[in-house]
């Protein structure tokens, strides 16, 4: 995944301001925050999206969540609450090609997005 900016940050040849980091994932600020505090966390493992989970790579999706469970006390988002966003494909607006969950929190958030 020569090309994958993702895959890049993972092995340290893009600067990322780490929030989080083991064995299987990696959560970073995102470069353009949509809210105080917005962080990504993304699978070391190249999965293109959302629509490439399946039976054999599905446990990383649980320990995401795991994983954004206990950032978000660690940062004091988790009394008021957050968001978890994946934009999936071309229509679900994902803009980078490797599966990585928005957590936005810091402010009261709108819904629908648009
Ligand atoms: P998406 O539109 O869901 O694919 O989200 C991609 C996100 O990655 C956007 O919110 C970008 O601001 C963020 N992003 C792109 N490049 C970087 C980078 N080098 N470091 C941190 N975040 C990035
Ligand atoms: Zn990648």
């Amino acid at each position: 995944m020569e090309e994958c900016i993702f895959c890049k940050i993972i092995k340290g040849e893009i600067p990322s301001k780490k929030v989080y980091e083991d064995d299987k994932v990696l959560a970073f600020y995102d470069i353009s925050p949509e809210a105080p505090t917005h962080f990504l966390v993304i699978p070391k493992e190249h999965i293109k999206s959302a629509n490439e989970v399946n039976e054999k790579n599905c446990e990383i999706v649980a320990h995401i969540f795991v994983v954004i469970n206990k950032i978000a006390r660690e940062l004091g988002i988790d009394k008021r609450g957050y968001r978890i966003v994946n934009n999936c494909g071309e229509d679900g607006g994902q803009t980078v090609g490797h599966m990585h969950f928005h957590v936005l929190g810091g402010r009261e958030l709108q819904w629908p997005p648009g």
